[in-house]
């Protein structure tokens, strides 16, 4: 059973940042394998997509709370060439329709196709994708969270940032 995290935040009424005319949002940055679904892993065929529901109940809550929901996601599978962009979006899509149909719509995606030789900044737990998406959004990463299942991933990205953060841990297999 899920239960908010965030006590002190009143539905609406969360902390907003003005910069420069800008009324910056607040946002629940979300990882997708593991977390929203069951890992596959490298999960590419829409037939394998399985939702958490304690995670349509997360993305709910934060929304109801006025957060910009945006997944943030690893997808090396695109670099190590295990999976197209095409089969990604298709995967992606269906999750996100699914998620919707729930009553938990996401509004925005992240992701970074490299290997982790690659070095990227955008691969978790770097932290180019908070970075990317903060920009285009016009978000404001101090009063934002990230929930994830890792946390040596996406634990320690929020760490770098100073975000408040949530684990999950999924002890079940795929
Ligand atoms: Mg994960
Ligand atoms: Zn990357």
């Amino acid at each position: 059973m899920y239960s908010s995290p965030l006590p002190g935040f009143s539905p609406g009424g969360g902390r907003t940042d003005l910069y420069w005319g800008v009324q910056l949002k607040k946002a629940l940055f979300i990882d997708r394998d593991g977390t929203i679904n069951h890992d596959c892993p490298y999960c590419k065929d829409p037939k394998d997509l399985r939702i958490f529901d304690d995670a349509v109940d997360i993305i709910k809550d934060f929304r109801k709370k006025g957060f910009v929901i945006v997944i943030i996601t690893n997808q090396s599978g695109i670099g190590r060439g295990y999976f197209s962009e095409a089969q990604y979006e298709a995967f992606n899509t269906a999750l996100l329709n699914e998620l919707e149909r729930r009553g938990a719509k996401v509004d925005a995606v992240y992701h970074c196709p490299h290997r982790p030789d690659e070095g990227c900044p955008c691969r978790k737990p770097g932290t180019g994708l908070v970075l990317k998406a903060a920009r285009d959004l016009d978000l404001d990463i101090g009063s934002s969270f990230v929930v994830g299942d890792r946390d040596d991933i996406d634990g320690e990205m929020a760490r770098r940032l100073g975000m408040k953060y949530m684990i999950i841990r999924r002890d079940v297999s795929p």
